[in-house]
């Protein structure tokens, strides 16, 4: 069994609730981060952890909080970004659903080691059933003397306030959010600056994805060591994986970096195998954002060895040959899948929320969803199949923020990957929308 830091008490009746929370040890990081250690000593513990952003982008959390700006008189913000929102991932609300006393317990800490006196939990709009079980929880804690004036007898006081957004996917992007919760439409700014130096209000903040924030109370309690002692080289700890898709068991499974992909997919303890007795074609290992990987290139690396579910592995040999761990958005194909009904459909997901700020991406993934439709409805031609790659190219690299890269990737793998499955679409117009793809077809 791989070790549980966060869902270890995941089926503990009442888990939800302060009460029994803290008879599992809950707020044990809080008096020990603000009774026993400076704010330093907490960045260093995480910097020390490698801990990296469980969001997607993975950045080491430490040298993000490192980097804050604390210039004299000027208000510092912590920013959960919990608008999980990306295609596949589920894992955020899996945690602020069950466990939401580990998010306000790591706010805590990290709004304490930061400087931070008023804090923010931003939570996409659909999520009112989380926003209640966080505000609950929030009252709870306040009433306990864990949030408020004067935490604990220490004299740091802290406000911490769940904010839900608008519903757009775009929010999710940081300096969205931040537009966002400034009280604005959600467009990304163009960085640098780094919120770090000029976030909300132009104050500097971080922000942080709930898994992150959460992943500081182990760290905390355990020291950062022994939380690196967790995983595979750079890839330190455990790490929520939302599983969806056609497997046995789709689910929320917390899984020690550096597991075997083969492992998550096939042991019992993850995801039990492939469902109704059928092969796995194809995966997103990461969340809609990242390439699609056929099921060869998944379970081994370009160097033919065993991959590994951890940063580096999955994205080893470039996209050619890799993909990301992304947000842990995992989706399995079976081998009757279509990839490019798949594909116009993610399509379809990033022209909707293309904030439209620049044009590559706004009318790049307008075209892109155009083509895919008339490919999917047996209307396309072979000429469309290098279409789809010019335009995939023109939109990488050239947008405000990373929505562009994300709308450009699925299409131009699942080419790479899957040409003949576009082909056929082209050369069987007539069965293009209802056929399936059996593995017999290649
Ligand atoms: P990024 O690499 O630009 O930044 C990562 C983080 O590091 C940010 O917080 C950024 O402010 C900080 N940072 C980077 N360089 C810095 C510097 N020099 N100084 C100070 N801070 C610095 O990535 P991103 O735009 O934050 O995230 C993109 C990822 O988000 C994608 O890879 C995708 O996987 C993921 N994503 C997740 C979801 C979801 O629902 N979880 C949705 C969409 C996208
Ligand atoms: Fe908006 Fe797309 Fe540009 Fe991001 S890449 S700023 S979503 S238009």
């Amino acid at each position: 069994m791989g070790r549980k830091l966060l869902l270890e008490h995941i089926n503990v009746p009442g888990i939800n609730t302060l009460e029994v929370y803290r008879q599992k040890g809950g707020y044990r990081s809080v008096e020990k981060a603000l009774k026993q250690m400076t704010p330093e000593e907490i960045v260093e513990e995480v910097k020390k952890s490698g801990l990296r952003g469980r969001g997607g982008a993975g950045f080491p959390t430490g040298m993000k909080w490192g980097f804050l700006a604390k210039p004299e008189g000027v208000a510092r913000y912590l920013v959960c970004n919990g608008d999980e929102s990306e295609p596949g991932t589920f894992k955020d609300r899996y945690l602020m659903t069950y466990i939401p006393h580990a998010l306000i317990e790591g706010m805590i800490v990290g709004s304490f080691a930061l400087g931070a006196h008023v804090s923010y939990i931003y939570l996409r709009g659909e999520m009112m059933p989380q926003i209640r079980i966080l505000e609950k929880a929030i009252a709870e804690a306040k009433a306990a003397g864990f949030l408020g004036k004067n935490i604990l007898g220490t004299g740091y006081d802290l406000e911490l306030y769940v904010q839900p957004g608008g519903g757009a996917y775009i929010c999710g992007e940081e300096t969205a959010l931040l537009e966002s919760l400034e009280g604005k439409r959600g467009n990304p700014r163009i960085k640098p600056p780094f919120p770090a130096i000029a976030g909300l209000y132009g104050c500097p903040t971080v922000v942080n994805n709930v898994e992150s924030i959460a992943a500081v109370v182990p760290i905390i309690n355990d020291g950062g060591e022994e939380y690196a002692k967790i995983g595979v080289g750079r890839s330190t700890g455990t790490k929520l994986i939302s599983a969806g898709g056609n497997l046995k068991k789709p689910g929320v499974y917390e899984i020690e970096l550096g597991l075997t992909c083969e492992e998550f997919v096939y042991s019992d303890e993850y995801c039990g195998g492939i469902a109704n007795g059928k092969t796995l074609k194809a995966v997103v290992a990461g969340g809609s954002s990242v390439p699609i990987l056929p099921n060869n290139l998944f379970f081994k690396t370009a160097n033919g060895e065993a991959r590994l579910m951890s940063y580096e592995s999955l994205s080893d040999g470039g996209f050619a040959t890799g993909t990301m761990l992304g947000s842990g958005g995992f989706i399995a194909y079976d081998e009757d899948q279509c990839i490019v009904r798949n594909t116009w459909n993610f399509t379809r997901f990033y022209h909707h929320e293309s904030c439209g700020q620049c044009s590559p991406c706004r009318e790049g993934t307008g075209w892109m969803e155009k083509v895919l439709h008339r490919l999917e409805h047996g209307h396309g031609k072979m000429s469309d199949i290098d279409l789809l790659v010019d335009v995939s190219k023109k939109i990488e690299g050239n947008t405000i923020c990373p929505l562009g890269d994300a709308a450009a990737w699925p299409v131009a793998s699942a080419i790479r990957h899957f040409r003949d499955e576009f082909e056929w679409h082209v050369t069987h117009p007539s069965e293009a929308t209802t056929r399936n793809f059996g593995l017999a077809h290649y």
